[in-house]
């Protein structure tokens, strides 16, 4: 799929759910690891940017 057109500040929708019940990150840091914060309840995750890529389902608005 086509990746790779998020950059910072980015909203990104990831395949799975996160506990809270959001679906939407936004991104807050790239680089080898991408570093997103979950719009629903504000928690941080550093993942490999290959994981990411993986995990990402589309995403929102760059
Ligand atoms: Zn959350």
């Amino acid at each position: 799929m086509e990746t790779n057109n998020y950059q910072l500040g980015s909203i990104v929708q990831m395949k799975k759910t996160h506990p809270c019940g959001s679906d939407k990150w936004e991104i807050i840091r790239t680089g080898i690891d991408i570093k997103i914060k979950c719009c629903g309840c504000g928690r941080c995750v550093l993942i490999p940017r290959i994981e990411f890529n993986k995990k990402i389902k589309k995403i929102i608005s760059e």
